[in-house]
């Protein structure tokens, strides 16, 4: 059963014991904006409970994380008449996280705007596809 953890800035956040810019509310989530967004109307979607990533999430957690994920990405986008919208969630330092406790962000997207979440393409010869996915279906 997942809890809070001790001295986690956004267990803190989530549940109300440091002050912030809440957007949403219910039992489980706190919806806040970013600190430093990458553009407006770039807001976190923050469990109440503690999960350091997506790895330690239980199935009948993560399954609610997605609707709201729907619902925020609508609101985002109506609110400021955005182009696009992103939804990104970084697991470990490798991977960009910086803050410990899973959160999601919902990231309003605009024409010509600044934000950068692009990756360079690699190609795969037919071989090297198949091993690949092999590798990640022994795993599943
Ligand atoms: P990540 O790099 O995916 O772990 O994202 C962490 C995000 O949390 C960054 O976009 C930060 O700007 C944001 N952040 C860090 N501290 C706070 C805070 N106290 N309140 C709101 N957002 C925060
Ligand atoms: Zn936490």
């Amino acid at each position: 059963m997942a809890g809070r953890k001790d001295d986690c800035i956004f267990c803190k956040i989530a549940n109300g014991d440091i002050p912030t810019n809440s957007v949403y509310q219910d039992d489980n989530f706190n919806v806040f904006l970013d600190a430093a967004p990458a553009s407006k109307g770039h807001v976190l979607i923050v469990p109440k409970v503690h999960y350091d990533n997506a790895y330690s999430m239980d199935d009948e957690f993560a399954a609610k994380v997605f609707p709201l994920a729907t619902k925020v990405a609508n609101a985002v986008k109506k609110a400021f008449n955005a182009d696009g919208v992103n939804v990104v969630q970084n697991n470990e330092e490798a991977a960009g996280q910086t803050v410990f406790h899973f959160h999601m962000h919902v990231i309003p997207r605009y024409k010509d705007d600044d934000v950068n979440v692009t990756w360079k393409q690699h190609e795969l010869t037919g071989d090297e596809q198949t091993e690949i996915a092999d590798a990640i279906k022994k795993e599943l």
